[in-house]
Order: C-alpha cells, then sequence, then structure tokens
C-alpha cells in the first residue's frame, strides 16, 4: 500500500528524471573553437567580400520589409521582394513551394552530396511591425545564400535558402516538415537580432517549446437576477480553470513556464454567461516535460467543468507545436569562431546551453537534423528588446545593419565550411546522433 496518488503512466513520472537530466553536458567536453578545417580562410575571405558587395541591396530589403510588414501565412509582398533579389542575382526562387503560398526555396550546387539549408523568416507581429527583427532575419538568410553560393559551386555540396513563413503565429517551419522539406537536408542555420550587445547568447540558447491550449465552456444562459438557479456559468468554469492553472503554476519544472489568457467572458453581467473560453501557452524546455505539463493543463481545465456543470471543448495544438530548440554545438563553434574573424568578442562556451523561455518553431528543426539558430545583438540599448516596436524601427539602425552583414557572413561561412568539410560533418552528425537523433512530432 502506498499513500502516493499516483498512477502508472502518471505524467508526473517524467519529473524524476528531468533532475539528473538536465545536469548532463551535452555539448563534446572539449572548449573552445572548432577543431576543423572548414572551408579555408579563402573562402571565408571570399564571403565576406560577397556580403560587403551585396551590403546595399540587404540593407534596402531590410528596410522595404520593415516599411511593410506582414503577419504569418500573408507575408505576399515580402516573398516578392526576396524573391525578386534572388532573381537579381541568377537564383530562381519557389515561391509557394511545400504547399504554402509564402513559403519559397532556392538552391544551388550539385544535386547530390551534402546539403545545408539557411533559414529565412519575415513575418511581422501584429500592430508592432518588425519587433522580432525578421526583416533583418530575411536579410541576413539572402546575404548569406547569395555570398556562400560561389564557393558552393567550386567546393562542392548544396545550399538552399528555405523561407519560412509564420514563425510567430503559426509554426511554418512544421508545416514545411511535414511537407518533407527537410527530408533530404543534412544540417541548417540562420540567425536571430536580439537586443544589447548579444554576446551571452552568441554560443545559442535552448528554447523551450510550446503548446497552445484553448478551451470554450459551453453552459446554459439564464437572467442572472431573475432566475440564477438555472444558469450554468461558463464564466465561473473559466475561472475556475484560471485559479487550477494559476496553482498548478507553483509546482513545474524551472524549464516550464504556462500563461493564459480569458478571449471571451460573456455578453453582459444580467445573462449568465452560457458561453467563455480561454487559451493558454503551455511551455518546457523538453518534449516529454512539455507533453506532461500539457497534460496536466488540459487535467485542470476538464476538472473545471465538472466543477461547474458545464461542457468544456479543448483543443490541444490548433497550430503545431514548436518544440524545444537544442543548437548543435559544433556548427556554434564554427558560427562563433566566424564572428570572432569579423572582430566579435567571443566568451568561453558553456558546458550546457543556457534556457529560455521563448519559444520558436526552429526548435523543430533541430530536433529534426543538426542545426542553429544564435542570437545576434544589434547594439542597441538593454531595454530595445525584440516584440517592443522600438526593436523595429532599431533593426534599421547603422549597428544593427553592420551586426547584420557580420550574421551572414558568418551563416554563409557556416554552411561553406559544413559543406566542405567532411570531419566537421561526421562530428556535426555524430553529436545529435548523441543527443537522440531525428525527432518526428507526433500525436
Ligand atoms: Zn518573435
Ligand atoms: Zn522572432
Amino acid at each position: 500500500m502506498t499513500n502516493d496518488p499516483r498512477v502508472p503512466g502518471d505524467p508526473h513520472d517524467v519529473y524524476l528524471e528531468y533532475g539528473a537530466r538536465s545536469r548532463q553536458p551535452v555539448v563534446p567536453p572539449e572548449d573552445g573553437p572548432s577543431r576543423y578545417l572548414g572551408a579555408g580562410t579563402a573562402a571565408a575571405a571570399e564571403i565576406s567580400r560577397g556580403v560587403e558587395a551585396l551590403r546595399p541591396e540587404l540593407e534596402a530589403l531590410a528596410a522595404a520589409l520593415h516599411a511593410d510588414p506582414e503577419t504569418g501565412f500573408d507575408e505576399h509582398r515580402s516573398v516578392r521582394r526576396i524573391a525578386t533579389l534572388l532573381q537579381e542575382h541568377g537564383a530562381d526562387a519557389e515561391v509557394g513551394a511545400f504547399g504554402l503560398e509564402t513559403a519559397f526555396r532556392a538552391t544551388a550546387g550539385a544535386g547530390d552530396g551534402p546539403h545545408f539549408a539557411v533559414i529565412a523568416e519575415y513575418d511581422a507581429l501584429p500592430g508592432i511591425g518588425h519587433a522580432c527583427g525578421h526583416n533583418l532575419i530575411a536579410a541576413i538568410g539572402v546575404g548569406a545564400f547569395l555570398a556562400a553560393v560561389p564557393a558552393v559551386v567550386r567546393l562542392g555540396g548544396r545550399l538552399s535558402l528555405i523561407g519560412t513563413p509564420a514563425e510567430e503565429n503559426g509554426g511554418g517551419k512544421e508545416h514545411i516538415l511535414r511537407a518533407g522539406g527537410f527530408d533530404d537536408v543534412d544540417a541548417a542555420g540562420m540567425a536571430h537580432p536580439t537586443g544589447g550587445s548579444g554576446t551571452s547568447p552568441i554560443w545559442g540558447e535552448r528554447t523551450t517549446g510550446v503548446r497552445r491550449v484553448s478551451v470554450r465552456y459551453r453552459g446554459r444562459a439564464a437572467h442572472a437576477a431573475g432566475t440564477p438557479w438555472l444558469g450554468l456559468n461558463a464564466l465561473d468554469a473559466v475561472v475556475t480553470a484560471y485559479q487550477s492553472v494559476a496553482q498548478l503554476r507553483q509546482h513545474i519544472l524551472p524549464i516550464d513556464r504556462v500563461h493564459g489568457i480569458i478571449t471571451d467572458g460573456g455578453a453582459a453581467p444580467n445573462i449568465v454567461p452560457e458561453q467563455a473560453s480561454a487559451l493558454f501557452y503551455v511551455r518546457s524546455g523538453e518534449i516529454d516535460t512539455l507533453r506532461a505539463l500539457t497534460d496536466r493543463v488540459v487535467a485542470a481545465l476538464e476538472g473545471a467543468a465538472l466543477a461547474t456543470g458545464t461542457v468544456a471543448e479543448i483543443d490541444v495544438d490548433p497550430v503545431p507545436p514548436y518544440l524545444p530548440l537544442e543548437p548543435n554545438v559544433e556548427l556554434m563553434r564554427r558560427w562563433a569562431g566566424a564572428l570572432g574573424e569579423r572582430g566579435w568578442r567571443i566568451p568561453p562556451s558553456p558546458a550546457v546551453p543556457s534556457q529560455s523561455g521563448p519559444s520558436t518553431d526552429m526548435g523543430n528543426v533541430t530536433q529534426f537534423l543538426p542545426a542553429i539558430h544564435p542570437s545576434i545583438g544589434l547594439g542597441g540599448p538593454e531595454d530595445v528588446h525584440p516584440h517592443n516596436a522600438a526593436f523595429a524601427d532599431w533593426t534599421l539602425r547603422p549597428a544593427a545593419l553592420d551586426a547584420m552583414a557580420d550574421a551572414a557572413a558568418a551563416l554563409a561561412t557556416t554552411a561553406v565550411d559544413y559543406l566542405a568539410d567532411p570531419a566537421l560533418r561526421a562530428a556535426v552528425g555524430a553529436e545529435f546522433a548523441a543527443r537522440g537523433g531525428r525527432y518526428r512530432w507526433s500525436d
């Protein structure tokens, strides 16, 4: 007999594993720069010259996207601008790739051999434009791709630029994964602008995964003063659910986050709300803890229906889940080394990448193949940060555009190093396999 209320398969079981696992170093033990040759200094210099030559057009692209922001899956003019620029440099982009109107792919190099994909995002935030800096992500991606093409054509391998819509609200990369868009890709990378100098996250952070859970409660309307005993109050169900999730929050892991809003609270105080709804974001730093926390949140939402006599309609994953991001450290070493060559101060690599709270659909890519998503600081004040309107304007400051050019060159160098150096590719692949290898989300 036990007084432990858990049953086999209880979601809490994964928390027992978490403590030990979270202290495991996920990076190869030796510190410092990459040990591999890559493509050599001549290729890196060629890439740097290529980025400098492209820079006026990259800056114009970043400014044009900033001036005409489009939100997820609606980025038609943005994609057209990118495709036009690629075309002017002899690269044909397939717009509407992977069954998504605002996705695209351009490819250079030989049909077989290793394949690296540079990732571009270009969706904006509703109301505050390019406050996540995806206009610069597009410029970095286009610059990296075009600057790397000559070296790729000469040295071998294949390089793609994959344009992924709706990072902010739709999980474009998971849609592309499901359409097989990454099946023939061996490694991938992108860079994301951030505030400040950005030296601390230069090694890349793990990010949480996120699942959306929406709930609508259905009760029964009644006059709130005349016949309240006839009512079943759906707003009470939402409030009970919200309180239950708030109580749950005290007993979740340090890598977990959960937050929600009430999206419908009824029509008028004198009508017992017949319908009410809420939306929660459930986040965690690992896939199994993300599943476990989601189960616990769903149980809290179901409990609120029982308590209030209402019916809960719960929708888990109305958009695809974003999975935790795991940077490939061998690729990060190439990125950091290339930035160091351009004058960036590179701190020692941490034994365990730091963990950040937000999420990105690039996480899904890093679970599927070795990939990186480093942050690049735009040199702004510490309080000018992504998802703040001031950050959108900061992306066009001279310091931000310098960072854009450096990121484009470092990303291109990383890609060309990967394609040119079989020993580096083997190390990148071995690290990915040691972490568990290819993971594809399924319910
Ligand atoms: Zn964002
Ligand atoms: Zn972003």
